[in-house]
């Protein structure tokens, strides 16, 4: 059996507090929320943590609003609320989608989406959602608040800017007029992680034209969005050709490495494929929303 190094636990009672613990404690502090990155990482020695701060008593950091016209997430909102808020399906299908195939119950119920983004894992799913959707987040620490881009946040794999001192507080996603968005994802199995996996958010002008697009791939070496494509979709009419066009801009902008889940020629191919599938169920949902 795998068992952790032996450590220090402590709740914090709200942010500020958290913030003092992580000040107090140094380097070798962690928080933990839904704990299904960081203890697996503690069993396997990966990380050996001297003192883990229990951020679960932050309720104030588990929330979903809407205001005006951006949609506001809590840092420790759960996998399971993401999942099940009609908002959410309404607002970004492409958040539903992905929380369908992210693990099983029992981690949906825990993992957060902190939690996932902080992991940064690059098979990670909410990350490529967040991209795709040019959400902010917004991270605390004793000198105040911080607003980033996602790519100001994400840093590479496993890697993001929150400083050890910091604590990521809540996720906005912009609303966009008429627009739509999907996620899918190729697994060996279900609740496996992805072999590969593709997010498209797109917007359409009165006269149907694409306005505004997106796209992100997961688990195959390309962080952030695929440039190539929102490029060849901008200003277009949804069309099968046109779908095709920006799947080959995406397989060829990827960089997948071969590993037990599948060789590069395959993942690439499921780049192209799945860029095409999440385009067309973007545009169709877009198309039958009014929403602003
Ligand atoms: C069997 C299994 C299958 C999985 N499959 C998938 C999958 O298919 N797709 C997918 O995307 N994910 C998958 N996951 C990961 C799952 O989504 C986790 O919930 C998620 O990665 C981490 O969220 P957490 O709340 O559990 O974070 P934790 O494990 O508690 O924390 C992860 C890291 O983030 C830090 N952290 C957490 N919250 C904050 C915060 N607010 N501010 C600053 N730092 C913070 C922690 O210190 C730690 O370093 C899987 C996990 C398991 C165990």
């Amino acid at each position: 059996m795998q068992i952790p190094a032996s450590f220090d636990y402590v709740r914090a009672a709200d942010v500020d507090n958290a913030i003092a613990l992580l000040e107090r404690h140094g380097p070798e502090a962690r928080v933990i929320a839904g704990g299904h990155s960081l203890l697996p990482m503690m069993k396997l020695r990966l990380a050996r943590p001297e003192w883990v701060i229990d951020i679960n008593d932050l309720t104030e950091l588990d929330f979903l609003v809407r205001e005006g016209d951006v949609l506001r997430i809590g840092a420790m909102t759960r996998h399971t609320a993401l999942l099940e808020s009609a908002e959410v399906a309404r607002l970004f299908p492409i958040v539903t989608d992905a929380e369908r195939v992210i693990a099983d119950p029992v981690v949906r119920n825990r993992g957060t989406i902190g939690g996932s983004l902080c992991q940064a894992d690059p098979a990670e799913d909410l990350s490529t959602v967040c991209n795709v959707l040019a959400a902010q987040v917004i991270i605390r620490g004793a000198g105040g608040e911080r607003v980033l881009s996602m790519p100001e946040f994400h840093q590479g794999p496993y890697e993001t800017a929150v400083a050890q001192t910091e604590l990521l507080c809540e996720i906005r996603f912009p609303v966009r007029p008429r627009s739509g968005s999907a996620y899918e994802k190729v697994e060996r199995r279900v609740g496996d992680w992805a072999v590969a996996a593709a997010g498209a958010a797109v917007s359409l002008a009165e006269n149907g034209t694409i306005s505004h697009a997106s796209v992100g791939l997961t688990a195959v070496g390309l962080e952030g969005t695929v440039s190539e494509a929102a490029d060849i979709l901008a200003g277009q009419q949804p069309s099968e050709e046109l779908f095709a066009e920006a799947g080959r801009a995406a397989a060829a902008a990827c960089d997948p490495m071969a590993d037990q889940r599948g060789p590069v020629d395959y993942k690439r191919h499921l780049a192209d494929e799945l860029t095409r599938r999440v385009l067309r169920r973007a545009c169709s949902r877009a198309a039958k929303t009014q929403e602003g």
